[in-house]
This record gives C-alpha cells, sequence and structure tokens, in this order.
C-alpha cells in the first residue's frame, strides 16, 4: 500500500463576548510534535498513513482572542501546512466557538485557508466540541466531521478517534464522504443540555442509531455556544455520510427531534440566586457552584459576589476553589492585607480582606479569613478534580460546603454524590439568558424569542438540498 501523508493539528477555545478579558499568546498552551499525536492516540501508522504534527493551541475558556494573534497563529499554521508539500489529508482539532472581533467566522477561515493550500483531493477531517458554531463556510471546505456526544466532556478521546477513523477509512477505501448540515434555532447554555439527564441523554443516545443507517458515517448534535452574541451562534445538526439523501432524511429528523424538546432543556441541578443557595445549605457537605462566573464556559474568574455573601452572613467552615487572581496572590506574598474581585474588569465586589494563615502551592495562595478557606490561584483555572485539592493539602471532609467556580459539576465533583445547588450569579457567563445583550444573533431563536415554526433546511455548505 502507497504511503498516504496526513497533517494533524488546530486552536481550541471558548470566546464569550459578554467577558472583558481578551485572550492572547501567553493564555495558550501550545501542544505539538508526539505530545500531539499522543493526544490524538490512533495507530495512524497501522494504516501505512505518516503523520505531520503542526501545533494545537488551546486556552481556558475567557473572552474574545485578539485579532492580531488570532491572524498570526493561522498564518503560521497555514505556512507549516505549506511546507509540507501535497498532502492526503488533513485532521484538524477545533472547538467551533472562537471571537474575534473583526472576524464572522474564525473557524471558517481558519479551515478555508487549509482547503486552499491543500486542494480539493485532500480529505479534511475536523473534531469540534459541542459547544461549538457551525457555518457554511466550515461546511463546504471539509469531508468528515465529529463532535463531542458528551457534556460534560467524558469522550473526547472517542471524538478523536471518530475523526481519524474517518479520515483513515476515505484514505484507505478512496471514498470520500460529504458532510450536510441543519442550523437549529435554539440557543441554550451548556448546563441546560447536559446529556446525562433527558431530554439530550435520549436525543444523543439515538446517534448511535442513526449512524447505523445505510449512507450514514457519523451524525452530530451542535448545542452552540450562547455566551457569545453573533450571527453565527446557534445549535445544528451536521451529518457526515456517503449518500447526501438520506444523509438530509437524517439531519431533517435530529434537527427535529432537538426543536421539539426545547421546552424541556433545563438546568441538570438545583439552582438559583445566590442567596438561595446559601440559605438552603443542608448540614452535611454540599457544592455550591458559581455558575456565572466559571472560567471554564468563558467566565473572568475572580469575581467575589458568593464569598461577599458568605462572608456577610458569617458562615463557617466554606472553601473557596479557587478566585483567580494574580494581584492578589503577590499581596498575599508580601503580607497579610490583600484584596479580591472584580480586578478583571469583570464585575462585581472587591473585598478587602486580611488572612489569618496562609500557605503557598502550586501557583496558588491558600488563605484563611475567619474562618473560610480561599484558594487564591495565579492563573484562571478549573478545579475540576479530587486531585486538585489533593495536590493543595486540602481535605474537603473539613468542610461544610465547598463553592466552585463552575457551571454543571465535573465528573469527579458530581461522584461525591453530596447535595449540589447552581448559583445563578452574575457574570461574563450568566445562566440568565433572555436578559443577555442580544444584538447579533439571528432572529427569532429560542429562548431568547417563542415562536412554533420550524423547518429544518439542509444544505452541503453550498447549496441548499432541502
Ligand atoms: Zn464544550
Amino acid at each position: 500500500m502507497a504511503i498516504k501523508k496526513i497533517a494533524v493539528g488546530g486552536i481550541s477555545t471558548e470566546c464569550s463576548t459578554y467577558s472583558p478579558l481578551y485572550q492572547n499568546e501567553s493564555d495558550f498552551e501550545s501542544l505539538q510534535g508526539q505530545d500531539l499525536l499522543n493526544l490524538i492516540g490512533f495507530p495512524f501508522d497501522d494504516y501505512s498513513i505518516e503523520t505531520y504534527p503542526i501545533f494545537f493551541n488551546r486556552s481556558v475558556p475567557g473572552g474574545p482572542i485578539k485579532s492580531q494573534y488570532f491572524r498570526q497563529t493561522k498564518d503560521k499554521f497555514i505556512s507549516e501546512l505549506e511546507s509540507l508539500g501535497t498532502l492526503d489529508g488533513v485532521l484538524l482539532i477545533m472547538h467551533g466557538a472562537i471571537f474575534v472581533d473583526d472576524l464572522d467566522d474564525p473557524e471558517g477561515e481558519w479551515i478555508e485557508a487549509v482547503r486552499d493550500v491543500v486542494g480539493e483531493d485532500c480529505i479534511v477531517s475536523v473534531s469540534f466540541d459541542l459547544h461549538g458554531q457551525m457555518t457554511d463556510k466550515i461546511i463546504k471546505n471539509i469531508d468528515a466531521f465529529a463532535a463531542y456526544r458528551t457534556a460534560p466532556h467524558v469522550d473526547v478521546e472517542e471524538t478523536y478517534m471518530r475523526a481519524s477513523k474517518m479520515l483513515v477509512d476515505a484514505l484507505t477505501n478512496n471514498k470520500r464522504p460529504t458532510v450536510v448540515w441543519s442550523p437549529i434555532p435554539v440557543l441554550v447554555s451548556g448546563e441546560m443540555s447536559s446529556t446525562f439527564i433527558e431530554p439530550c441523554q435520549s436525543t444523543y443516545k439515538s446517534l448511535e442509531l442513526f449512524d447505523q443507517r445505510k449512507g450514514i458515517i457519523d451524525t452530530n448534535l451542535m448545542v452552540g455556544y450562547v455566551w457569545a452574541d453573533t450571527q453565527r451562534a446557534a445549535a445544528s445538526t451536521v451529518v457526515t455520510c456517503t449518500n447526501k439523501k438520506v444523509g438530509v432524511e437524517v439531519c431533517q429528523i435530529i434537527a427535529k427531534l432537538y426543536w421539539n424538546s426545547r421546552h424541556q432543556l433545563k438546568f441538570d441541578m438545583r439552582s438559583g440566586n445566590i442567596s438561595a443557595a446559601i440559605n438552603l445549605l443542608p448540614k452535611n457537605f454540599s457544592i455550591i457552584a458559581d455558575s456565572g462566573d466559571n472560567p471554564t464556559a468563558g467566565g473572568v474568574g475572580d469575581r467575589a459576589d458568593v464569598l461577599e455573601e458568605v462572608l456577610n452572613k458569617k458562615i463557617d467552615h466554606a472553601l473557596f476553589a479557587g478566585i483567580a487572581s494574580e494581584s492578589a496572590y503577590n499581596e498575599l506574598k508580601k503580607g497579610i492585607e490583600f484584596n479580591i474581585g472584580g480586578n478583571f474588569g469583570g464585575g462585581g465586589p472587591n473585598i478587602e480582606l486580611i488572612a489569618n494563615n496562609v500557605y503557598f502551592k502550586e501557583q496558588c495562595a491558600i488563605v484563611k479569613v475567619q474562618n473560610i478557606t480561599i484558594v487564591i490561584s495565579k492563573r484562571r483555572r478549573p478545579f475540576h478534580y479530587l486531585s486538585d485539592f489533593d495536590n493543595l493539602n486540602l481535605n474537603l471532609q473539613d468542610y461544610r460546603f465547598l463553592v466552585v467556580k463552575s457551571g454543571y459539576l465535573s465528573p469527579d465533583l458530581q461522584g461525591l454524590s453530596c447535595p449540589s445547588f447552581m448559583a445563578l450569579s452574575n457574570g461574563a457567563v450568566n445562566q440568565d439568558l433572555k436578559n443577555l445583550d442580544n444584538h447579533q444573533r439571528k432572529r427569532p431563536i429560542f429562548p431568547f424569542q417563542e415562536f412554533n415554526e420550524f423547518v429544518p433546511e439542509v444544505s452541503d455548505g453550498s447549496n441548499l438540498l432541502s
């Protein structure tokens, strides 16, 4: 078998247009070489396919990406791709929720530039997050597409496998797939569309059955990203197929399934304002998710709204993990007085505090104030894993409750099986969707507007097929 040659790489983040924190080079981690191939984990060698890793840049979600950085990074990717000469395939690892002030469709621009370099004969297979946005420009420049089917995401590796496998099959069988899609005028948060509860649990389960249909390779339901006020923001269904007619049918069915379930989309945990979260605290250990400031969805991560309420109400034995503040971290390196909250420009109270006690570990200051423990991280980051607490010598059993900057709980925290409450707090990823500024999103779109008519329109990116 002749050896085939593919390139691998991409860029991934989520950008809230409600966050003032622009993302730049220092926010991104760049995976390259063998590290990137290890992330993908697919045994391309077994299929006589040579891989050329370019880079995969990813960040903790935040605000928009600085235009200059995005353009430079895209140009660098494209020139490295060009230097590889003729390619049989490209595997792109993307997210789909990037926002750049002067670009309507950043991922579309990136993917179109890839197509321009590799030419029409090359197979382009793409992996996305299900909170990504689709456009005609993306669809018409790709040959295969796979997105996560779980939120919270526990199938990242499987998704890379699906996208890789479709690329390998296309190259080894010389049979080129096609991608068709249909936008769905629904746009909710990830917390309202968890795949671990209904209605999404059943809808996503049904994708596995649609995959089995003759002429279908891979089916996807994209929830989209609600905190970007953009034209392209919407849910969608995306189908990779060998038979366009069947692809169109399946696209319509999935689009209707999601549309018909829109009124059942709800939070997967008890929720209410911050006061309710605190008033309803049980005696036993529980978790409060400060959802409006969740950095993994694009929140700034330094808001002190919940902390202020807990201090005002003089509630003891709380653990806050964490609040991001390099300035507070630096103050604590010098003394016991520090300021927290509102320093990133994302709003919320700024509180002056005095530490009873402080120690430093893993780029975090662990501070005791009155009878509350606050983890102040130098950089914006989540605390999703139980090992995050172990690494800071924190034992959750020592506390009455934990406050995390999170929307739905991570699998590790969910595994604790304790009572939990989602505080619908203010911030760049506010869950009060109906009150978000809404200037650019298409109209009508549920739940921003209520309406009853929806007929899915399926396209291959160039032509309307239904
Ligand atoms: Zn996501």
